[in-house]
């Protein structure tokens, strides 16, 4: 296949890799990049790449023991699952009486494109403790803050997440530009670094453009530009160091 770099960015690191070195990028598929190839999932209860799913499990008994239940609320999600959310988004927001391009504006507040989720490869999660009671929407930034329900949670998993592999993409820092802060978005490097680096080698004019997507002709050069480089490489610099 010939595939083109869709857009040469400087990523700035001037760092050495932190997982890279001893972790090769391998061949990733363009399908398996795009969320268009079935996973083979670790677990029902813990649907990630095999790989994630292990480091997640020792994660998870580790916090056990102290009382945590670490949760997963997503894990990964199918191209055609995040076009659905998408459709379903774009299609309200037009009656609401959005332009196309206010409409892509507004749903990248929170919601990815199909095909550029990073929820898409397996590796990522998005987590609650499941110990504590639930009540309406779990994933709310102060349900992780302070006296929040998930606050010791927050607490375990900023001194033991990157013992096992796990990294915040979407932190606090009012520096980063693209998506929200996402306390709960975990993404587990040894895999999700790799996968990043080939998914800088991707033709995103080419390859998100699919048959069915609402909105897909108001996604022109400049907008998938934008999009790139603030919301698909405005996370974490640790998760980008390759
Ligand atoms: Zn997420």
């Amino acid at each position: 296949m010939n595939r083109r770099v869709f857009l040469t960015t400087s990523i700035g690191l001037a760092s050495a890799p932190l997982w890279s070195q001893s972790h090769p990028p391998k061949p990733y598929s363009t399908d398996l990049l795009l969320g268009q190839k079935t996973l083979k999932l670790y677990k029902t209860s813990i649907p990630l790449a095999k790989k994630a799913g292990r480091a997640f499990e020792k994660m998870q008994n580790a916090a056990r023991k102290e009382g945590i239940e670490i949760q997963i609320v997503s894990g990964y999600r199918s191209y055609e699952r995040q076009k659905a959310i998408w459709n379903r988004k774009f299609k309200a927001n037009k009656t609401a009486g959005y332009s196309d391009q206010e409409n892509l504006k507004k749903i990248i507040e929170y919601s990815t494109l199909p095909g550029t989720s990073r929820h898409h490869w397996g590796a990522e999660v998005d987590l609650i403790d499941g110990s504590q009671p639930k009540n309406g929407d779990v994933l709310l930034t102060e349900k992780f803050k302070e006296k929040g329900p998930y606050a010791v949670l927050k607490k375990w998993m900023d001194e033991h997440a990157n013992t096992f592999g796990f990294y915040l993409p979407y932190t606090e820092n009012p520096q980063r530009k693209g998506f929200y802060y996402e306390p709960w978005h975990y993404s587990y490097a040894p895999l999700s670094i790799p996968l990043l680096k080939a998914y800088t080698e991707l033709d995103l004019n080419q390859v998100l453009k699919t048959e069915g997507l609402e909105g897909k002709h108001a996604l022109t050069t400049d907008f998938l530009q934008y999009y790139y480089q603030n919301h698909i490489m405005g996370i974490n610099p640790l998760l980008k160091n390759f």
